[in-house]
Order: structure tokens, then C-alpha cells, then sequence
């Protein structure tokens, strides 16, 4: 039987990923609260298939925006509150709800994207450029429009403007581990005149535009 959201109670989806080094791994998605329930703590090792999966998953999600998940989010074993939980892994900062029983943990895409280190906050000044070049972003948690000469994240949501690295999602889908040096990763500017190339009339969400310019490679 499919598991209730904790997010908004409607059953999940549940699909079937590889996951390394052998094996598979089987997660619960909530496709419009765009969320995964883990059930162990330990975050999977997705094999680079899994990976090219999930993107597309997310990819075909990309003209809907989330719902917001509810104020009392309920664990799917216990029914237990989640709590919300507050990590830094390396710079970036992460959200998420977990069990205090040691259930699992409820994240949404982007915030998987995040720890997976496939997505990261752009840096001050690399906002300074952004901004002289366009006005406004899409929110890639939330889908409002974020003014980025004013703001460094958005005002409904909070979530920090953020970024695709293009390289390391390459690098998933080559199957390699090994993180590269961190000036090898994205070029924010490129990225930005891609995405205005072609959509110059939309607010470009750097993170789930930039998916769907890879996609076309997935
Ligand atoms: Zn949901
Ligand atoms: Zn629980
Ligand atoms: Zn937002």
C-alpha cells in the first residue's frame, strides 16, 4: 500500500533506484509537494542511472510549482511530528524534517539536489554579476520571482538563490566520484545567457532551467 505524504497526505509514488554498489533502493516521492522520504537516515549512493532517473523525474516537474508543505509535517512509520531539522555540509546549508525516532527523514528535490551537491548558493559577488545582467530569477524552491540587485534569497520562501553545477551533475551521470577542484564548477554568467537565449522573456530559474537545457542530453 502506497504511504501517505508527510507533506500533504496523498499516497506516494513509490519507484525504484539503483543504488551503488549493488543492489536497489526504493523511495517514496511525493510528486506535488516535489519531496522523498528516506527511510534510513544514511543518504543513498545513487548509482549514475538512479541519478539520470531522478533528474528526469524532476525535469517533468519543472512548469509546476511545489505545494507548501503543511505547518505539521508527520512521520510515515510513527505519525510521530517531524522535526525540522538544519545542516551545514561544507558551505552549503540544508533543510530537511526527520524522525526523532529514527524513522526516516522527509526532503524536498531541491534540497536533495543541495546535498548531493549538485546545486549550491551562488556567492555575493557572483550575484552582483547576475543581477547586472538580469533582474529577476525564479525561485527554484518556491517559483516566485526573486529581485537579485536587492535580495539574496527569496522573500516568500527564504531558500537561497541557487545554482545547477552543471559539471558536477555530469560527472554523476559519468559515474565518478571524485569532486573536483570547487573553481572547476560552474560559470554562473554562461549559464544565465544560455538560459535567456532561450527564454529571454521568463525570470530563468537557474536550477531547474539549467536541468532542462541538460536534459536534452539525459
Ligand atoms: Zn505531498
Ligand atoms: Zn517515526
Ligand atoms: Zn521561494
Amino acid at each position: 500500500m502506497a504511504r501517505a505524504c508527510p507533506g500533504c497526505a496523498a499516497p506516494m509514488k513509490r519507484e525504484t533506484f539503483g543504488r551503488k554498489p549493488l543492489g536497489t533502493l526504493d523511495l517514496d516521492l511525493c510528486l506535488d509537494c516535489q519531496a522523498i522520504w528516506f527511510d534510513a537516515f544514511e543518504s543513498p549512493q545513487l548509482t549514475p542511472n538512479a541519478v539520470q532517473q531522478l533528474f528526469r523525474e524532476i525535469d517533468g516537474l519543472r512548469a509546476r510549482t511545489p505545494r507548501p508543505l503543511g505547518a505539521v509535517l508527520r512521520c510515515v512509520t510513527c505519525h510521530g511530528r517531524l522535526a525540522l531539522t538544519h545542516d551545514i555540509q561544507r558551505t552549503n546549508r540544508l533543510v530537511y524534517y526527520r524522525c526523532p525516532e529514527g524513522h526516516g527523514r522527509f526532503t524536498t528535490f531541491l534540497q536533495f539536489l543541495r546535498e548531493k551537491d549538485f546545486v549550491r548558493s551562488l556567492a555575493p559577488a557572483e550575484l552582483r554579476r547576475l543581477a547586472a545582467a538580469v533582474g529577476q530569477v525564479r525561485c527554484s524552491s518556491c517559483g516566485a520571482p526573486v529581485d537579485i540587485a536587492r535580495d539574496d534569497e527569496c522573500r516568500y520562501c527564504h531558500a537561497p538563490i541557487s545554482i545547477l553545477d552543471v559539471d558536477a551533475v555530469r560527472r554523476a551521470l559519468d559515474g565518478l566520484d571524485q569532486k573536483p577542484p570547487r573553481e572547476a564548477g560552474v560559470d554562473p554568467d554562461a549559464m544565465l545567457a544560455a538560459l535567456l537565449g532561450e527564454r529571454p522573456d521568463e525570470p530563468p530559474d537557474l536550477v531547474h532551467g539549467a536541468l532542462h537545457l541538460l536534459s536534452r542530453h539525459l
